[in-house]
Parts: C-alpha cells; structure tokens; sequence
C-alpha cells in the first residue's frame, strides 16, 4: 500500500486545485518558511478523519478552509482527496486503488466519501484502522512528536505499539461492548 496521490482544494494556502503523485521510495517537500509544506500533511490528516482543529493548528474546523490573501476571495469550502495503491491488498476493500474524501463547507456541512461514494467518517476509521494508517497512525509523525513518544510514561508508550501491531480496533470494539 502506498500513497499515489494527493489532490487539495481549497484547504488552507492551496486556493486552487493541485495534485501531488508520489512514487514509492522517499519525496521531499522542500520549500521556504510559510510555503505550504505542513499545511500538505495535515491535509493528509484531515482527509483521514482528524477532528481536532488544534491539531491542525487552527482555531476551529472551518480554519481549514481558505481564508483568502491579498489577491483572493476566501473561499467557501475544502476538499481533499486522497488515494491509495492498494494492490497489495493491506487495506481490506477489493480495490486496487482506493480514493478517500473529506469536504467540508463555511455552513459546517460535511461529507466523506470512499472510492467517491457517501460513507460515514467510521467507516474510513474502521477501514484503516489496521493498515498503519489512521489518523492516530505512524504513517504521520509530526514535529515534536518523537519527543513526545521518548518522553511519554510506559502505559502512553504501551498504546502506541498497541496500535502499530493492530490490537487497537479489539480494545476499542470491547470497550463499545462494554458500555452497552
Ligand atoms: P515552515 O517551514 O515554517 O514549517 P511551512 O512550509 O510548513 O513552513 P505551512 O505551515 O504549511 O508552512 O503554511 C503556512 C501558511 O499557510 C501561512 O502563510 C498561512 O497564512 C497559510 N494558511 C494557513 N491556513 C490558511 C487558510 N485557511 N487560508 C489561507 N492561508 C492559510
Ligand atoms: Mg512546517
């Protein structure tokens, strides 16, 4: 499984519609101070469900959206699209290439789509889940973070390999059980 490509719209700095395609092996995103360069990961955290709007360094949800410059209107909604080779079959959907979607609107409307159908946010989490990479995953460490995994207490440091070897959907589902 590796990331293909990456298309944002309107989704903080990219005001217009660009597309990223990535190859397998390593790519770097170089790039003056305020270019853009993290605003392109958390656009791979967002589509993947993030609902934190701290988290991707903004004040509330809509932050995310484009706020307009100098030159241009803000505009009224993002979009991300995210798609995935899967022909190796990591992520359990019977697809060789799988297309994730978030949108979201100034109103606070929003939609999620997978392989460009409805789905609800849990259905993208439960999907990936396991593969390594959901939006709590280690397929995105970010500034700061390897301090923080060093320097968290044992039981913090247990649930980070609890989700790298894929136990954290059973604790999780025991625990829904449990509440019911
Ligand atoms: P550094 O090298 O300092 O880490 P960077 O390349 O990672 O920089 P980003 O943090 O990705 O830069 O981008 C910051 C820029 O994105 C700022 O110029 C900020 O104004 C712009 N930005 C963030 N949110 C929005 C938004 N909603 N609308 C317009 N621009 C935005
Ligand atoms: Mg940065």
């Amino acid at each position: 499984m590796f990331l293909k490509r990456l298309e944002i719209m309107g989704f903080k700095s990219f005001a217009d519609r660009i597309g990223i395609d990535f190859v397998p092996g390593v790519t770097a995103v170089v790039g003056p101070n305020g270019s853009g360069k993290s605003n392109v990961t958390d656009a791979i955290r967002w589509v993947l469900g993030e609902q934190s709007a701290k988290s991707l360094r903004g004040a509330k949800m809509e932050d995310v959206i484009f706020g307009g410059s100098d030159s241009r209107k803000a505009l009224n909604f993002a979009e991300v699209t995210l798609i995935l080779d899967n022909t190796d079959g990591r992520v359990p959907l019977d697809y060789s290439e799988i297309s994730v979607t978030r949108r979201v609107f100034r109103s606070g409307e929003s939609a999620y789509l997978l392989n460009k159908q409805n789905c609800r946010l849990k259905d993208i989490t439960d999907l990936f889940m396991d593969s390594g990479l959901g939006k709590e995953a280690f397929s995105i460490i970010s500034q700061g973070r390897v301090d923080q995994i060093l320097n968290s207490k044992a039981e913090e440091r247990r649930s980070i390999f609890e989700e790298a070897a894929g136990v954290l959907k059973y604790k999780q589902r025991k625990r829904k059980a449990e509440l019911k």
